[in-house]
């Protein structure tokens, strides 16, 4: 059996960490699989490399980020190696390069485009393991290497499960599956046996970091066998992401997500003509801001006051965007102690009354929603970061999840 394994940081976080992800590899070794393992940096590392760049510049150049960052994946791969063939385990350590990853030229935020796994195939001969440095590839165009964005290693992961058709995917991390809401957040919270690709991919895309939303959405298109468990219980059955069709029971509510990274943008005193929004979001667009809800309304005085929610890390060009709208508005003001709190389910799309629970929820705790919006298995508010875990807590309550 071929098995694409994922170590994330803490997993590998010390030297210890890392002989006991060793000795998970074993086991699988000793019953006969191959293994390719991808890990991530030492936890913390990728930080404490960011902190470095920041104490030369604001604006750091985003290709030496990448060769910057890339280099903490390295070490763990090597060090796994050497300690695996200590233990007389033919394993052989690859950057993302040597694993045939190319990507575009997208530096920090790089899109894999095509995996050429020769090398990987033919190393897997000789060796039993391969160790393959995650979160980074090659730009096709340069030859420069490149990062996939922050949690990127579970996605070099899924996509080598995907290139080499394995038999299974599994992401080891510090949570032993995934849970109906963040387990440090809500105690009560319950593990799920299985969850369907598209609620994984809103919980993922909605804040809950457990697993990057970019692999989910590449294991739903190449039909990867996604196991999320925990490499400090690693005997304990993890959560299978799976197609929707493989799970039986549907619940209206699966999962609440928290994210803190928002800010609330407001434009008050727009005036009200065609064309306004069009400019303000093609500008921001331009510049690669992911805008996310967006609330527009139109007063009696014919002005428009339009709020929208933006990443925390796009605060600085976003503010450098708007300042050519300075001129249409009466004012622009920023919040950041904002937070997205957000109910996903593919349930919903059969039940009414889902959203009305949620709101009368918040209302009993008097939390104050500014911005809502809803999709077909996805209903997201944003309130005051203050209130994140006590809304997190109340909405899990509201929906019954620790039943
Ligand atoms: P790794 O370093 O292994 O990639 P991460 O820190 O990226 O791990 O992700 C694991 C964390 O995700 C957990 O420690 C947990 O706090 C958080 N998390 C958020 N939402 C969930 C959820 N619904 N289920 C499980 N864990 C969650
Ligand atoms: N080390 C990178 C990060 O911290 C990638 C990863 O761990 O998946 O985001
Ligand atoms: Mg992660």
């Amino acid at each position: 059996m071929l098995r694409v394994l994922k170590f994330g940081g803490t997993s590998v976080g010390t030297l210890e960490r890392i002989d006991n992800v060793a000795q998970i590899i074993k086991k699988f070794i000793d019953a006969g699989d191959k293994i390719v393992a991808v890990v991530s940096a030492m936890s913390g590392e990728t930080n404490k490399l960011l902190e470095y760049a920041s104490h030369f510049s604001n604006d750091p150049v985003k290709k030496e980020l990448d060769m910057l960052l890339s280099s903490g994946e390295r070490v763990t791969s090597a060090l796994l190696s050497i300690a695996l063939n200590d233990m007389k385990i033919k394993a052989t350590s690859m950057s993302g390069r040597e694993a045939g990853i190319t990507t575009d030229d997208c530096y920090t935020y790089a899109r894999i485009e095509h995996i050429d796994t020769k090398n990987l195939i033919n190393s897997l001969d000789n060796s039993n393991v391969i160790i393959v440095a995650g979160f980074q590839g090659i730009s096709k165009d340069t030859s420069r290497v490149t990062t996939l964005g922050r949690g990127g290693s579970d996605l070099t992961a899924v996509a080598l499960a995907g290139a080499l058709s394995a038999d299974v995917c599994e992401i080891y991390t510090d949570v032993d599956g995934i849970y109906t809401t963040d387990p440090r957040i809500e105690p009560k919270a319950k593990k799920l046996n299985k969850i369907s690709y598209d609620e994984m991919l809103e919980l993922a895309s909605l804040g809950a970091k457990v697993l990057q939303n970019r692999s989910v959405e590449m294991a739903k298109k190449l039909n990867v066998n996604l196991i999320s468990r925990s490499s400090f219980t690693p005997e304990i059955e993890g959560t299978l992401i799976t197609k929707e069709e493989n799970i039986m029971e549907k619940p209206v509510v699966s999962g609440i997500a928290l994210d803190r990274n928002q800010v609330r943008v407001g434009m008050y005193g727009v005036a009200d003509k065609p064309g306004i929004a069009s400019s303000i979001f093609t500008a921001l667009a331009d510049d690669n801001i992911n805008v996310d809800m967006i609330v527009q309304t139109v007063g009696n005085d014919g002005k428009t006051n339009l709020d929208f929610t933006i990443p925390t890390a796009d605060l600085e060009s976003t503010k450098k965007v708007m300042e050519k709208f300075q001129k249409d508005t009466q004012d622009i003001d920023y919040n950041d102690s904002v937070c997205k709190v957000s109910i996903v389910g593919v349930g919903m799309k059969s039940h009414t009354g889902v959203a009305s629970k949620a709101f009368t929820a918040l209302a009993k705790d008097n939390i104050n929603i500014r911005i809502i919006s809803t999709s077909e298995i996805k209903i997201s508010m944003i309130i005051e970061e203050k209130y994140a875990e006590l809304a997190v807590r109340s909405l899990h309550d509201a929906y019954d999840l620790d039943k």
